[in-house]
């Protein structure tokens, strides 16, 4: 059997959702959309279902997945319904659903519904993807009141930059936030998991972390005690000596500077590995840190075993987990964590915890 595999650690996920409903207060939802950020949501939200407060996904279809496989708690659709015809579902799985946007609230206004949504309705405090408009939220709370077909109305709000603590714009989101809706009753949620854990002026009610969940900080000073859940790892499969001077790999990209000891890997981009980074991205090999050489291909990689003669056929190497941030290797390929994460494919995925 192929070596390549996911190893995910829930009891680190559970490790992380108390760090962070401890840190912000209140409560929180945990945020599985995109099959948990590729970790697997139906696994995921069992293993934090005994302590999740409630669940948040993207859209109906993943909330479904979550009802079918058991989970009670509420769930919340991030991007709420697509069509009118979508809200008798979301009444008869008992789910939560946003409000962001005015054809939203024509949707529920020209339905009949037999019990009274729960609903969160967004603000647009300054992102300008999604949301109300400051000056527009009171008549849309009015609307969704008057029309007696929104229960509980919880008022939120999403950060453009909270993963920026130098950067003033989330300060001046809570303030544009904080001013629309002083006068307006229920509970409050703002904080995203970089919010939740570098701005506490932004917590309220709910806090909405997702990456932090998995164990990628969202911020640069990354010493918030989070535990990596993802492990993504395979084996070495073939080794070989290549003489100095001697190419490697597709496009010849690298070149050996010395007389080097290739270590051939049984995991490449259709895995989900970025097919970008370059020469020099750190792996670790038997838990030694060493680098990828070479472009990775569909299947397979290339690492430099030349200092580590130990190492050989059925070495174990990890892309990233507890010895690999998974944000090193982000930054390395010049994206994040986040769509590392999603992408995870074709690997076998085996739940630890
Ligand atoms: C995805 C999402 C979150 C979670 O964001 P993280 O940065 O992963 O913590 C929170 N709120 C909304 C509206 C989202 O779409």
């Amino acid at each position: 059997m192929r070596p390549a595999r996911a190893l995910i650690d829930l009891a680190a996920l559970r490790h992380n959702y108390r760090l962070a409903r401890q840190r912000h207060g209140g409560r929180a939802l945990a945020v599985v959309k995109a099959n948990a950020y590729g970790h697997g949501a139906v696994a995921c939200a069992r293993a934090l279902a005994a302590e999740a407060d409630g669940f948040a996904v993207a859209f109906l279809e993943e909330a479904l997945e979550l009802r079918a496989a058991g989970i009670t708690q509420p769930i919340l659709l991030l991007e709420g319904v697509f069509a009118a015809s979508e809200l008798d579902a979301v009444l008869r799985h008992e789910l939560w659903t946003v409000v962001h946007h005015e054809e939203q609230l024509r949707m529920i206004e020209a339905t009949p519904l037999a019990r009274p949504l729960t609903v969160w309705l967004k603000v647009n405090s300054g992102m300008n993807r999604a949301g109300f408009l400051p000056e527009a939220i009171d008549a849309a709370w009015q609307r969704l009141s008057a029309s007696g077909k929104a229960g509980e109305i919880t008022l939120m709000s999403h950060f453009a930059r909270a993963d920026e603590p130098q950067v003033i714009t989330t300060a001046e989101q809570v303030a544009r936030f904080d001013a629309a809706t002083a006068h307006l009753p229920g509970a409050r949620s703002l904080a995203n998991s970089a919010a939740l854990l570098g701005w506490p002026q932004a917590h309220r009610d709910w806090a909405r972390p997702g990456i932090l969940l998995y164990g990628a900080d969202p911020l640069p000073d990354e010493g918030h005690g989070l535990q990596p859940v993802m492990t993504l790892e395979s084996a070495v499969m073939a080794v070989r000596e290549i003489a100095e001077g001697a190419p490697l790999g597709y496009g010849a990209r690298f070149v050996a500077p010395r007389p080097t000891r290739v270590g051939l890997v049984a995991l490449g981009y259709a895995d989900g590995y970025p097919r970008v980074v370059p020469d020099g991205t750190p792996v670790a090999v038997d838990e030694i840190r060493t680098r990828i050489i070479g472009r990775v291909s569909m299947d397979m990689l290339t690492v430099d075993l030349t200092d580590l003669p130990e190492a050989g056929i059925g070495s174990r190497v990890e892309l990233w987990g507890r010895n690999i941030p998974v944000n090193r290797v982000a930054a390395a390929a010049g994206t994040i964590a986040y769509e590392l994460l999603c992408n995870v494919k074709r690997v076998r995925f085996e739940y630890l915890g």
